[in-house]
């Protein structure tokens, strides 16, 4: 064989590489600092990036929603990158072993923790629903919301023609509230929930 014939092989093969290579990482550009996702805009699209679910975590955590202040950032964040939770639900399936697995928690701190989780399941409907972090829905909607329908449930139910007509809520709004309770994942934090003593309906 030639060496003409041979440096053509070897560019082919070097050219091939790094398509693969480029089609294995993705477009270059900027890259979520905690998942790898490439970021478009200034938003990581990956629905399971921990800082997505630390960020849904502490707002549940909140005083304005279900009030868990032991549970604080740094200890929400962990729990987060350890994959221990995804959404709320899952907060109140957590083990023993799994609490184990947070740096920094002394028994003392997680009696605390898992007292005040145990409290927030009697959290009233408008702080749970704003807990739950619907598109749009601030703890003022929240309470308007339930207001008119009554239950989380009556909620969930309700067609968006109705939540417009009820509400100050635009076409837009609607949809979106209707299409999060259609969501997998929130369905599986609602039953989960529900499952461990949160109430939805009246
Ligand atoms: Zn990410």
């Amino acid at each position: 064989m030639g060496t003409a014939v041979t440096t053509t092989i070897e560019i082919r093969v070097a050219s091939l590489l790094q398509t693969l290579t480029d089609f294995f990482k993705g477009p270059s550009g900027p890259k979520c600092p905690e998942c790898g996702s490439n970021i478009s805009g200034d938003l990581c699209p990956n629905l399971d990036c921990p800082i997505k679910v630390a960020q849904w975590i502490s707002h549940w955590c909140s005083p304005e929603a279900v009030d868990i202040p032991a549970l604080d950032q740094v200890r929400v964040r962990q729990l987060a990158r350890h994959r221990l939770v995804l959404h709320p639900g899952e907060l109140y399936e957590l083990r023993q072993g799994d609490w184990d697995q947070l740096e920094g928690v002394s028994a003392g701190q997680l009696t605390e923790i898992q007292g005040q989780m145990q409290s927030s399941k009697s959290t009233e409907p408008s702080a749970l629903l704003f807990g739950l972090r619907l598109p749009g829905v601030d703890t003022n909607l929240a309470k308007q919301l339930i207001g008119m329908f009554g239950s989380i449930d009556k909620l969930r139910e309700t067609k968006p023609e109705q939540l417009q007509q009820a509400g100050e809520l635009s076409e837009q709004q609607a949809l979106e509230i209707r299409r999060w309770f259609r969501d997998s994942v929130n369905r599986q934090a609602l039953q989960m929930l529900e499952q461990n003593g949160f109430r939805f309906s009246s």
